[in-house]
């Protein structure tokens, strides 16, 4: 019977903020004191304190929170020292804000391919990284899937790479024991409704380097005021750079970083709830004939807040049947092999304000068969089977 039964759950759904968010957020709208900079002398602001709390989760010395995580890979860009013209490597497998934030920072894309496991290509961006006017790499962990960061750190100390790491999918994520997000230069983190903390918008950038992070909090429009700040280096690293910065003004304000300092304590419960979800549809994905996820690194600590998988050797128009298949039982599955750009599945062949653009051979035959489904912990354990159900059902009518 509860295979005639559709899924009616919603895919976007997040859970509500908790309840001390709202208090707090409730409080800051009483006082009218939303921007971060509206404190009392002494008075440390949402803000900053978010600053600290973060930067103590992830074990960094600095942390600057900022509108979006995109704001905040540009302000890393910049203040890394990416200058217009300059070439930045980028696993060619991410989500447009990461493409822009390097057009954003005047510079030109390199694109290096990725794997079956939907990790970057290590030769490929061996081979690239070895080019003499090669220095900057914005690794985007992907989706969640975290490449052998051992082996990708060899390449970077070997050619000189700056790098600087996309986590909008890896907070609270390890790679061997070691937090994602503290292996680069710096890190970039979303805390946008459908990652792992929701703000609605914002971004948080964490680096142990003081230089980085002076001219990022100037960046993001500090208005000579960065000594409210206190995850910050001392002030006289500010003062070769205060009037070298300009201002981009990409703060974030207090009543979102009032939303965002429960959640960060509730962070590694969410993640473990992730995964359990996550590994109930894994398996159940990989019972189905003709659907694929690829084996995870046992050192990977993932969190599971999507899942992926590959419907290998099917070919375009069975791919579209089976989709149109799962949305009619209410399951709503991404493609990301879709000629055109639709929802988040942007593929890079549509990032055409870069020019011409390398054909990379892996990555278009890899997307061509990549799905994509987002798991909100709105959805039970139950859920994930019932959904497992539905698509094995209609896996055994379409695919080939
Ligand atoms: C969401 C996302 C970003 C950017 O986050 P915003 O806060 O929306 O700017 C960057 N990279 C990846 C992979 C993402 O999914």
């Amino acid at each position: 019977m509860s295979s005639n039964k559709r899924f009616t759950k919603d895919f976007t759904l997040q859970e509500p903020i908790c309840d001390e968010g709202i208090e707090k957020a409730l409080e800051i709208l009483k006082s009218g004191k939303l921007h971060r900079y509206n404190v009392d002398p002494g008075e440390q602001g949402e803000t900053a304190l978010l600053e600290e709390e973060f930067a103590a989760y992830m074990g960094k010395k600095y942390c600057l929170a900022c509108a979006s995580c995109g704001s905040a890979m540009y302000l890393a860009l910049k203040s890394a020292g990416v200058r217009p013209g300059d070439k930045v490597l980028c696993n060619a497998y991410t989500l447009a804000p990461v493409p822009g934030a390097i057009e954003n920072a005047g510079a030109a894309i390199e694109l290096v391919d990725i794997i079956d496991d939907y990790t970057i290509d290590l030769t490929d961006l061996e081979t690239k990284a070895a080019a003499p006017d090669t220095k900057y790499f914005m690794l985007s962990h992907m989706r969640g899937h975290i490449t052998n960061m051992d082996r990708l750190m060899e390449i970077c100390h070997a050619h000189g790479l700056v790098l600087i790491e996309d986590c909008a999918h890896t907070m609270g994520a390890f790679w061997d024991k070691k937090k994602s997000g503290s292996f680069g230069k710096a890190a970039c983190f979303s805390t946008q409704t459908y990652k792992h903390m929701n703000s609605g918008e914002g971004g948080l950038l964490v680096t142990d380097d003081p230089d980085l992070i002076a001219q990022s909090i100037i960046y993001s429009g500090s208005y000579m005021l960065y000594e409210r700040h206190t995850a910050r280096p001392d002030m006289d690293v500010f003062e070769s750079l205060k009037t070298q910065v300009p201002n981009y003004s990409c703060r974030m304000d207090n009543l979102r970083a009032a939303l965002l300092r429960p959640q960060l304590k509730r962070l590694d419960i969410q993640c473990d709830r992730w995964n359990k979800r996550y590994l109930t549809l894994e398996q159940g994905l990989n019972k189905i004939k003709g659907i694929t996820c690829p084996p995870r690194n046992p050192k990977e600590n993932y969190v599971g807040s999507s899942i992926q998988f590959s419907l290998v050797n099917q070919d375009e128009e069975t791919i579209q049947t089976f989709l149109g298949g799962c949305l009619d039982q209410g399951v709503e599955l991404k493609w990301f092999g879709n000629k055109e750009p639709v929802g988040f599945t942007s593929a890079y062949s549509s990032w055409k304000y870069f020019g011409e653009l390398p054909y990379l051979h892996n990555t278009r035959r890899i997307l061509a068969v990549m799905c994509d489904m987002r798991i909100p912990l709105t959805f039970t354990l139950d859920d994930c089977k019932f959904i497992i159900k539905i698509i094995a059902d209609v896996a055994k009518t379409v695919l080939k």
